[in-house]
């Protein structure tokens, strides 16, 4: 099949890559230079939005809606606007081989790209049950959620199995994010998943038993301390039951997985350096490759903050490495530079009509402040992180842009700790006055 070749190609369709294509429009990049190459049938859009507003019961989110750059206040990338800017849209191709040394990739359909600049902007892929062979995990009605095909199935489940009986398969993002979303559907939830507590990542103990008792008071059960070991299925192969290991089964007309994801390397092995299971970037996220770079949740760079190599799974890291590299593609096509990357982790997430944002680094000695009572009307509380006497990373849950804004800013100064009854009395005090 014919090829086709650009000066810049972007390999991926999801959050990274469309914050690249606006850099590349802002800096310039001549119509017929780009391309961006996605598996994906749609432009890029703000992936976040389908684990939210996207199943919503009334005024769900849809294209062309939530395209990027609406989720960080930005103009919104119609297809009609790559067309506008003169970069080839490519979608529905999935790269299936890449080759470094000839800068080449070659799609499913035999077509192959050249490049002289390439951004790796994979993302990464769900892990799935039937990978460690549960038993039925590949009955219909098992769900994962990664990209929009796969919540358009999930929409299309809910209205047909009307207040019907959810089991949610793991207690991080994902699960908490989507036994809020099925039962506003008015689905019977219960979220089954292996840990002490919700969350084990990023959230402490205390943390967690907030939420829990908040999605206990709407009506989600959870199940800890156990994982899914099993399926059964009716006669037309949907799922019918999920088998536990402690022995238990749960009735279920929907199963939602959410056990984590991997980042999607594998193109690219034995080609470009990896670290800590991703492709390696300096802080400009130039991999080993001459130009190759790599953003998004792919790459594992230096967090300049904490002297660092790391990956970072979330959006707000996708849109800022994506826009870093392509500003430093140009710079060093002019012969200038740019500052080194210095992120601050930012996390956030929404369920029911529950917000909390977290910055910074979730190590050291803990203390917690404000109103974690999940009864009550009026809960609004966070959490401080303290190492080494200093104030490294900062939680709270419904707070203002301002109040967010100040633990923020506490994340990034790193101020210096007071007592931990201080901590606790002053709460967001504390933040307002660094
Ligand atoms: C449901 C859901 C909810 C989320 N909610 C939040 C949240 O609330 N807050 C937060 O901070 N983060 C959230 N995240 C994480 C966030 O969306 C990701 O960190 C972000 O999307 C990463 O951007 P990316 O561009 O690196 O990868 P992605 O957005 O995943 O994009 C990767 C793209 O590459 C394409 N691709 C991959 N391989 C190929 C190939 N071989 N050929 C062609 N195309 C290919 C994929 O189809 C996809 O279009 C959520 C993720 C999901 C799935």
């Amino acid at each position: 099949m014919a090829g086709k070749s650009f000066k810049y190609v972007i390999l991926g369709g999801g959050v990274a890559a469309g914050y690249a294509a606006r850099e590349f429009s802002k800096q310039g990049v001549k119509p017929g230079e780009l391309a961006l190459i996605s598996k994906e049938a749609v432009a890029p859009y703000e992936r976040p939005a389908l684990s939210k507003g996207y199943l919503f019961p009334e005024g769900a989110a849809r294209l062309p809606g939530f395209h990027v750059c609406v989720g960080s206040g930005g103009e919104r990338l119609l297809p009609e606007w790559y067309t506008e800017k003169g970069i080839s849209l490519i979608l529905s191709t999935e790269i299936v081989e890449a080759d470094v040394a000839s800068k080449t990739l070659i799609s499913a359909a035999g077509e192959s790209f050249k490049y002289e600049v390439l951004i790796i902007a994979t993302g990464s892929t769900v892990l799935r049950l039937s990978d460690f062979g549960v038993q039925g995990a590949d009955s219909k009605n098992i769900f994962y959620l990664r990209e929009i095909d796969e919540a358009d199935k999930l929409v299309e489940a809910i209205k047909a199995k009307k207040n019907g009986k959810a089991v949610v398969v793991g207690g991080g993002y994902i699960g908490l994010e989507l036994s809020a979303v099925l039962r506003m559907n008015n689905i019977d939830v219960t979220m089954v998943f292996p840990e002490p507590w919700c969350m084990p990542r990023l959230f402490t103990a205390s943390i967690a038993a907030f939420y829990e008792g908040y999605y206990e008071n709407k009506g989600v059960k959870i199940i800890k301390g156990t994982v899914a070991v099993g399926f059964d299925t009716h006669p037309n192969g949907e799922v019918k039951e999920v088998k536990l290991k402690d022995g238990r089964s749960l009735e279920a007309d929907i199963v939602v997985v959410g056990v984590g994801a991997k980042p999607l390397t594998t193109l690219f092995k034995g080609q470009v350096e990896e670290e800590k299971g991703g492709i390696k970037t300096d802080a400009f996220f130039k991999t080993s490759v001459p130009g190759v770079y790599a953003v998004g949740d792919v790459v594992t760079f230096p967090l300049k903050l904490y002297n660092e190599q790391r990956r970072v799974e979330h959006v707000d890291h996708a849109r800022k490495s994506a826009e870093q590299a392509v500003k430093a593609i140009f710079a060093s096509e002019k012969g200038t530079s740019i500052d080194e990357y210095d992120y601050l982790p930012y996390f956030y997430s929404r369920a029911f009509d529950l917000s909390w944002q977290f910055y910074g680094d979730n190590v050291g000695e803990t203390v917690l402040f404000g109103d974690n009572d999940p009864k009550s009307p009026t809960h609004k509380f966070g959490q401080y992180w303290i190492q080494n006497g200093k104030v490294v990373g900062a939680f709270l849950e419904s707070g203002t842009p301002e109040e967010n804004k100040a633990i923020a800013k506490v994340a990034r100064v790193q101020p210096p700790a007071l007592s931990l009854d201080e901590m606790a009395n002053q709460g967001l005090t504390f933040a307002s006055k660094i």
